[in-house]
């Protein structure tokens, strides 16, 4: 394993990559302010692994090699690992608050891990001893690994092959000797720019006509043909100003950028599918299951922070005892609990899959990312109603530190006697990032699209339920199938 410095070392060892950040190429990606915030939060899952207490849960033992392992590389083995993911997952959002980013490589693996096993049974390809041996460079060299899922889709009405534009889905461009060639794009992606590798996945089902869209495969983060345009977050520039204040969460924040494959080249020893149509909607579910399951524990742990600063928050107003206010904390607590709940359940229900690792109970995972959809909502609602008006119309930092205004502020923004100004400027700040600002993008709208938009859980949930079972249930107690008398 390396450590969170050799993490940061190593991507500025990374060769010169096409990075645009608001209109220009960014020539240091490690150094920028508006970056590195998110480079931040990768680096704490290689330093809390550093930590004794907290390696049980940041490490696992590899079922490759038996060696000790970031736990972000790990084959889940069963329910406990499972466990442990989520609660792993919840500490990095209460000690990030925003999202950490090295969870999609990981859950990628794991997804492509059982399905290539399945299509090499099929079909007699090789896929999964190719899997297992970059698995075993990844274990050894410690990479973070980016997970690219979403292509920008076009015209949502037609398949990839109906499109104008048959690069609106990442495709397959030409076969050579040394490997094959992809075009095209993948959208929103989280931490790609911190990451040293990245592996490709189809984003749909797909049919015969699609084969050519039916790819997937792994490559350095470097490679060339790549194009990265960074995505803007509200509240964003605040990262620029002299003080890190008003930024709210002054060390750690996500990031989602947009890459462009342009004509680029994968070696055939890193191409774990390529035209296996059948097999792209077992691959999407199985990596969307993980990644449902994954936001149990991440905004559980975001939620903890947010509920921690409008409980904070309160005591600033001198309101910490006021019964509406500690029920409304109550709720927030509630509902947070749920997410996590969820994440557990589907955990501890999951089974192994043929490949021999573990996959999560998929009906429960999707319902927990159906709450993710909606509690994070309420809870930032909540937040904000305790925080107050202050949360939008608080002067800025340079006004604080003014010799002119920072004593009018202090003096006329004063709340409860013992608690200074400035903690409850910064509590405002922190809420504010979290569900107006930079960090809002990973607690809000992140929980309502990331994993899938909330009726992809949807039409999930109505295929998984077994309605038809829950009918013959109300059918016998009503009378109507004789088997009712059965258990008399
Ligand atoms: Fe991990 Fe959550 Fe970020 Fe996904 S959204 S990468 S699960 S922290
Ligand atoms: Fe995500």
């Amino acid at each position: 394993m390396i450590t969170a410095a050799e993490y940061v070392e190593s991507l500025k060892r990374l060769k010169k990559r096409q990075i645009y950040l608001a209109g220009e190429l960014v020539d240091d990606p490690v150094a920028h302010p508006i970056i590195r915030p998110s480079i931040n939060a990768v680096a704490l899952t290689y330093r809390l692994a550093e930590m004794e207490e907290h390696a049980p849960l940041m490490t696992a033992t590899s079922a490759l090699t038996g060696k000790r392992v970031n736990r972000f590389s790990h084959l889940h083995q069963d329910a406990h690992d499972l466990i442990m993911k989520v609660e792993m997952q919840r500490l990095l959002g209460q000690l990030t608050g925003s999202c950490f980013q090295r969870c999609v490589g990981w859950d990628a693996l794991n997804a492509l891990w059982s399905t290539t096993y399945e299509m090499d049974q099929a079909g007699g390809t090789a896929y999964h001893d190719r899997l297992k041996a970059y698995l075993a460079e990844w274990e050894e060299r410690d990479w973070t690994v980016a997970g690219s899922m979403t292509d920008p889709k076009g015209n949502r009405r037609l398949s990839p092959s109906a499109q104008a534009d048959p690069d609106l889905y990442l495709h397959l461009v030409e076969r050579r000797p040394e490997g094959m060639v992809v075009r095209g794009a993948k959208a929103h992606q989280t931490g790609i720019l911190n990451a040293h590798e990245i592996i490709v996945m189809p984003t749909m089902s797909l049919r015969a006509e699609d084969s050519n869209y039916a790819v997937s495969f792994a490559l350095p983060a470097d490679s060339a043909g790549l194009i990265y345009i960074y995505g803007r977050q509200s509240c964003d520039t605040r990262k620029l100003e002299p003080t890190r204040t008003d930024v709210g969460n002054i060390n750690y924040g996500g990031q989602e950028a947009l890459v462009i494959f342009n004509d680029v080249l994968v070696p055939w020893e890193r191409v774990f599918m390529c035209g296996e149509w059948n097999f792209a909607s077992t691959l999407v579910e199985r990596f969307s299951g993980y990644h449902r399951q994954s936001y149990g524990g991440c905004k559980a742990g975001m939620g903890d922070v947010l509920i921690g600063a409008a409980s904070a928050l309160a005591v600033c107003h001198g309101l910490e005892k006021t019964s509406h206010i500690k029920d409304k904390l109550t709720e927030m607590i509630h509902l947070n609990e749920t997410l996590f709940s969820c994440g557990i359940a589907c955990s501890a229900l999951g089974q192994t899959t043929k490949a021999g690792n573990y996959l999560i109970d998929q009906l429960l995972a999707n319902v927990c990312k159906l709450n993710v959809t909606r509690f994070p909502y309420e809870i930032a609602r909540l937040a904000q109603d305790i925080a107050g008006g202050l949360l939008v119309t608080l002067p800025s930092d340079q006004d604080f530190q003014s010799p002119l205004m920072g004593p009018l502020l202090e003096k006329y923004l004063a709340g409860e006697d013992a608690v200074k100004t400035g903690e409850r400027q910064q509590l405002l700040r922190l809420v504010e990032a979290m569900t107006l600002g930079t960090v809002a993008a990973c607690y809000l709208t992140e929980s309502m699209h990331g994993a899938g938009s909330p009726q992809a859980q949807r039409i999930m949930i109505q295929r998984l339920a077994n309605l038809s079972g829950k009918e013959s249930l109300a059918r016998r107690l009503a009378g109507i199938d004789p088997d009712g008398l059965v258990y008399t």
